[in-house]
């Protein structure tokens, strides 16, 4: 079978064709903008400062986006907060039609956008174009949900009162993004909080703002007013100052936020001071399990989807792949044919399905985790080097055995092309080593028992599970993970609740 020629994450545009556009040409782009964005004009920050945005796959400079401090975050967030007091009052219905025109002017503009994610993330052009589609799903769907976002009347315990709920806006929500969805995992913030009533302040990933800003270009196209969406770049250097801002100032009624495990819980202890309302996306260690009774052709086109997809920088990529002993040496042999045929080199280029890794930390940290585990005496069957021709953070695609929990790539989050697959004797064995971790965002598991696929998701800790599926985000479904992966719940309806809260309204009468 052709694997990769049915990977579902490699949508066919007309991209796939065409090589990158000339530095030049992306640069001239009218949606690539190198101002932050307050209160629907193009700003500096008050500094002059600016940061370099580059490009992965070769390191040319893309652009200057400005390098915002506490001065400027303050001045977004009064900017949103003073927006809230008429954003908040705007019928469901205006809401709905303002999301709806950005979502139309989203999708008019789907291929410069991908083009865009793909210069400055590296992803390749197909996969950008993939997820500007699921990207701008959010903004269609929360368009739709704005307008279904109930309340309840209860039956009163007593004569002489009525009682009812109503669901009410937060107020402005700070967003905080990675790199890795440069597009989504704004829109599933930002479309939510909209939808609800509030306005919001994003702080993008030092690595992705011009994504980030060409769509707020085209929120203020699209006619949304004023300080409902704000944009505050700043580089590395300066995210703790501005994230501590967001965290702690009065004006902000909720964070949500989507990055590593440690931010995470720096930025929940920031918020305790204020206590905002909190959603959280964090990190994974994502259990991939294939069963003996798995159809092992679908178990290896997910397994290729959900370990190199982007590279393996998603928080539910597959971290480690637990196969049953039986069917071991089999699952590798598929697993390897599948993996020979994928494209490593800059994500613009025609074929290439394996972009860069982001920065160099990145490259650096695969890199040893790599050879920690060689080290210890794990097996490569493919792979297991950088790709130095290409250029430094490129990274082969690797598959790895024979590990065991001395070994890092056992234990840590991967966040690059390694899939490292592990043997296991019976369900109860591997349920016990997947959820020996205090992680619990995504799992996936291939079995055709029907029994043994409703233990299974019953019992693995997560809060995603894929069955016989290896991509499972969509905006109709609810994201989010348990135990550190973080809280609350993103898409959805429920995506809408992280942004409201519900009031009581109790009626005296006689
Ligand atoms: P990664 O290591 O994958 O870049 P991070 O959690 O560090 O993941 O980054 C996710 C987002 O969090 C980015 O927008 C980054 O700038 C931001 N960030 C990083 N450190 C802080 C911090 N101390 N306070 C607020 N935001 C931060």
């Amino acid at each position: 079978m052709n694997v990769i020629g049915k990977l579902p994450f490699v949508i066919a545009t007309r991209f796939s064709q065409k090589y990158r556009p000339p530095l030049q040409q992306i640069r001239n782009m009218s949606l690539v903008r190198s101002l932050a964005f307050v209160n629907n004009q193009w700003v500096p920050a008050s500094s002059g400062e600016t940061f370099e945005v580059t490009n992965p796959a070769n390191g040319q400079v893309l652009g200057q986006v400005p390098d915002m401090d506490v001065d400027d975050t303050e001045q977004a967030v009064n900017v949103a907060f003073e927006a809230f007091k008429t954003w908040e009052h705007t019928t469901a219905k205006e809401r709905s039609v303002l999301l709806r025109k950005w979502y139309n002017l989203l999708e008019d503009n789907k291929d410069e956008i991908a083009q865009i994610m793909t210069a400055e993330s590296g992803k390749p052009l197909s996969e950008a174009a993939g997820e500007v589609a699921y990207a701008n799903g959010f903004i269609d769907w929360f368009s739709e949900e704005a307008r279904r976002i109930p309340g309840e009347i209860v039956a009163s315990p007593t004569q002489t009162k009525e009682m009812m709920m109503i669901r009410r806006p937060i107020g402005v929500a700070a967003l905080i993004t990675p790199w890795n969805f440069p597009a989504a995992m704004i829109t599933r913030k930002a479309g939510a909080a909209l939808a609800a009533g509030c306005t919001c302040v994003i702080k993008p990933a030092e690595d992705t703002p011009l994504t980030a800003l060409a769509m707020a270009d085209l929120a203020a196209k699209a006619g949304i007013p004023k300080g409902v969406i704000n944009v505050v770049t700043c580089s590395r250097k300066k995210a703790a100052e501005v994230g501590r801002v967001l965290c702690t100032s009065p004006q902000v009624a909720g964070l949500s936020f989507t990055g590593s495990t440690n931010v995470g819980k720096l930025l929940y202890e920031q918020c305790a001071s204020t206590v905002k309302r909190v959603s959280l996306e964090l990190g994974g260690n994502a259990p991939f399990i294939v069963f003996e009774s798995a159809d092992l052709e679908a178990a290896v086109k997910g397994a290729i989807a959900c370990k190199f997809r982007n590279c393996g920088q998603t928080c539910v990529s597959a971290n480690r792949l637990f196969v049953q002993e039986s069917i071991f040496n089999q699952f590798v042999a598929k697993l390897e044919e599948a993996v020979k045929g994928l494209k490593v080199g800059d994500g613009a280029a025609a074929g290439v399905t394996q972009g860069p890794l982001i920065n160099d930390a990145q490259a650096t940290k695969v890199k040893q985790l790599v050879e920690d585990a060689v080290k210890k005496g794990a097996k490569v069957h493919l792979g297991g080097k950088p790709a130095s021709e290409m250029g430094a953070r490129y990274f082969q695609p690797t598959i790895i055995s024979d590990v065991d929990h001395s070994m890092r790539v056992y234990n840590e989050e991967i966040f690059g092309p390694v899939a490292v697959c592990i043997p296991f004797k019976s369900e109860e064995e591997v349920l016990a080593i997947a959820n020996s971790t205090r992680s619990g965002l995504a799992g996936y598991f291939y079995s055709n028992n029907l029994s043994q696929i409703w233990r299974v998701a019953k019992r693995l800790e997560v809060g995603m599970v894929g069955i016989n599926e290896g991509l499972l985000s969509a905006p109709e479904a609810a994201f989010g993970g348990i135990k550190e992966s973080g809280i609350g719940r993103e898409g959805s309806h429920y995506g809408i609740e992280e942004y409201s809260y519900i009031k009581y309204l109790c009626f005296g009468h006689d």
